[in-house]
């Protein structure tokens, strides 16, 4: 099997902007978010539909002198110069999300080696194993999703409105279930010993059992991942769970040796960005 082509080093940015991590392991923590646009996945609770395709959009960056717009298309040097216009005083970790920044793994290189002092920490659906291995060494922390993959409708190419030679990595995407077990394992296998955790989006409607393979994947491959549990935040007619999932999720991570957590989005019982 052919490699995909190496994917640019320039990426298109929606925003950047400052505000408080409200999900994963570094839940409260003061964080600088980097988001890039395009993803090729449909998680029926999306709570980020605008980040799936890449327009001419122009980038918004929240500065500490007020907001701006500037051109989409930009460097690992660009994004960080917009970094340093948003922190308010000392460097800040960077989340870096979208959309799926494994799109651009050209860019995530580049932003790691120009970083300066700030940790980078890297949010993905964990769909793309190749993009992740290429990127692993320069990223400090990795939020891997488990997806479910009931909770997902059919991948779309993304599809780039932009300058000329500007590509997303041309891994494919995960179509499938017997795919994204592929994928999940191959990231879990990736994450093992690293600085990571996973994170278990749980929608309303759903039974433990259907969870119980991605826990035993976590389980067998990373055991030491520590696994957050995070609610939905009801969305485009998706529902939160209730509490006995919850508790009988808590229980098979338990019984499998997990260390598992529930973690709802904070930023959103905060209405912060
Ligand atoms: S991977 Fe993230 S951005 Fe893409 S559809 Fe799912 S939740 Fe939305």
């Amino acid at each position: 099997m052919n490699a995909p082509a190496p994917s640019s080093s320039r990426a298109p940015v929606l925003e950047v902007f400052s505000s408080v991590q409200g999900e994963g392991a570094f839940v409260g923590e003061a964080q600088v978010f980097v988001r890039l646009a395009g993803c090729p996945l449909r998680c029926g609770w999306c709570d980020t539909p605008g980040s799936w395709l890449v327009r001419e959009t122009p980038a918004r960056i929240s500065g500490t002198d007020g907001e701006r717009e500037e051109e989409p298309w930009a460097s690992p040097f660009q994004v960080l110069t917009w970094i340093l216009a948003t922190e308010p005083r000392e460097p800040r970790t960077i989340s870096l999300t979208g959309g799926e920044p494994l799109l651009w793994p050209g860019f995530v290189r580049g932003l790691a080696r120009v970083k300066g002092p700030r940790r980078l920490h890297l949010e993905t659906a964990g769909a793309h194993p190749e993009s992740l291995a290429s990127v692993l060494d320069g990223v400090d922390h990795v939020s891997l999703d488990l997806k479910l993959p009931d909770d997902l409708r059919e991948p779309v190419p993304v599809e780039v409105e932009g300058p000329e030679g500007e590509q997303p990595w041309g891994e494919a995407t995960p179509a499938s279930a017997s795919d994204w077990e592929l994928a999940r394992r191959r990231c879990l296998t990736l994450v093992a010993d690293h600085d990571a955790c996973g994170k278990l989006i749980v929608a309303g409607g759903r039974a433990a059992r259907e969870f119980l393979p991605l826990l035993e994947d976590v389980a067998r491959l990373a055991p030491n991942l520590p696994v957050v549990l995070q609610p939905v935040t009801p969305t485009a007619g998706v529902g939160a769970p209730d509490q006995d999932l919850l508790t009988e999720l808590l229980e098979d991570a338990r019984d499998l040796g997990l260390a598992a957590r529930v973690v709802p989005q904070v930023h959103k019982a905060l209405g912060i960005p």
